[in-house]
């Protein structure tokens, strides 16, 4: 009797201890070379994991929980500017007539779970509606796929009065937007001229900011750009036409700059055919984007020659183009002249400091987010690496592990 108390005594014990150790959920990874996100550079380290947190990183070589100390780990990559839902439809084009709101749905779907498995743990769609319920299913942790912001609804026409463009940015956070976006400019396929005025950038990157959210302005005129520097604008993306007056007057404003170089304009010429006919994607539209490669490449060489510049990496990825972002990071190093470290960094700290999450993501160290992915190789000496993703963590949860001798 005596034992048999002492075993039901025991048992009580193990179902009292049992939720604590649940709900600590404790993962090590054993890492050969970890990349911070902040410039620095660790070899053969334990990272302690918590929750969904990193809880410590210790140098040691502990055969323990994952043995990765054959890659090499770095933060969760993000991509500050894609677009979710675009996509190839049933007939292998752009322009997708006749599709159900659940077929678009699945298709975004589809795009969320190409980016994480390439590595992408954050990314910020600029943005449709409809990106609202994914973010909040992935959030919800039942759908796989990257940590999802969106800009739900552009400021797009020239013809809104100030009022009507401030009332815009105000139903779009009521509708949930985390970031605004704003086309100060026109199409890179219709020469990238200023459409929205001074006034009218202003009025909404103030309103954006008085309501504590960022904004992305579209812009390839130097003239729009300079407007959103000056009106205090989070980020220009695109930029292909800036100078270097453009470029000190961002350093000196603080903006971030998101130029794309690698994968958009590359990614319609190798889908011209799926394009061509939709909107402006037009023989005229598609010889602008092809000689828009070589421009966008002396531009991006004149800025990484701006030290102080935080350029942050976001390829506007459309249809074709998810789970192939990283090839804009690669891009930057091998064509672009970029080092690598600085690559990284602008998608990692760079671009968790533009979305306003550095505290959260972008970094490996305790107390961030456990978003992690290890690759094949060492970046830093051949920068494809980041194409060669076996190890995805997303929230302390591991979405991909394709590493040899687990
Ligand atoms: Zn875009």
């Amino acid at each position: 009797m005596r034992i048999e108390a002492k075993i039901v005594a025991l048992l009580g014990v193990a179902v009292i201890c049992a939720p604590a150790v649940a709900t600590a959920q404790q993962t090590t990874i054993r890492a050969g070379t970890l990349i911070d996100g902040r410039g620095g550079i660790q070899r053969n380290v334990v990272i302690g994991i918590e929750g969904t947190r990193i809880a410590r990183i210790e140098s040691g070589n502990a055969r323990t929980g994952y043995d990765l100390s054959q890659f090499t780990l770095l933060p969760g990559l993000i991509d500050a500017h894609v677009h979710i839902g675009a996509h190839f439809g049933r007939t292998n084009r752009s322009v997708t007539p006749g599709e159900t709101p659940v077929e678009q749905a699945l298709y975004a779907t589809e795009n969320a779970y190409m980016m994480l498995m390439a590595g992408f743990t954050t990314v910020q769609s600029i943005g449709a509606a409809s990106d609202v319920p994914l973010r909040d299913a992935i959030a919800r942790g039942k759908i796989p796929g990257p940590r999802l912001l969106t800009a739900v609804s552009p400021v797009r026409d020239p013809a809104m009065t100030v009022q009507q463009i401030r009332e815009h940015v105000r139903k779009a956070v009521a509708d949930g937007a985390d970031v605004i976006k704003i086309f100060a400019s026109k199409s890179i396929r219709e020469g990238g001229g200023q459409t929205l005025s001074d006034e009218q950038v202003l009025a909404a990157c103030s309103e954006a900011k008085s309501l504590g959210k960022r904004v992305w302005v579209h812009a390839h005129a130097a003239s729009a750009v300079r407007a959103a520097a000056v009106a205090g604008c989070t980020t220009v993306t695109h930029g292909s036409q800036i100078t270097d007056a453009e470029a000190k007057l961002m350093v000196e404003r603080g903006t971030f700059f998101e130029p794309q170089t690698g994968l958009l304009l590359q990614n319609y010429l190798e889908n011209k055919d799926r394009f061509l006919g939709d909107g402006n994607f037009d023989e005229a539209g598609f010889k602008f984007m092809q000689d828009g490669i070589a421009l966008n490449d002396a531009m991006f060489k004149m800025a990484i020659r701006h030290k102080d510049l935080k350029i942050n990496m976001g390829t506007d990825a459309v249809a074709g183009a998810h789970g192939q972002n990283a090839r804009e990071i690669i891009y930057r190093v091998q064509k672009g002249g970029q080092g690598a470290m600085d690559a990284i960094l602008g998608a990692t700290s760079v671009n968790a400091d533009a979305m306003g999450l550095k505290d959260r993501i972008g970094t490996l160290a305790p107390g961030m987010e456990a978003d992690l992915i290890a690759v094949e190789g060492d970046p830093l000496a051949d920068i494809s690496a980041l194409r060669r993703v076996v190890f995805v963590m997303k929230g302390g949860k591991v979405y991909r592990n394709i590493a040899p001798g687990q």
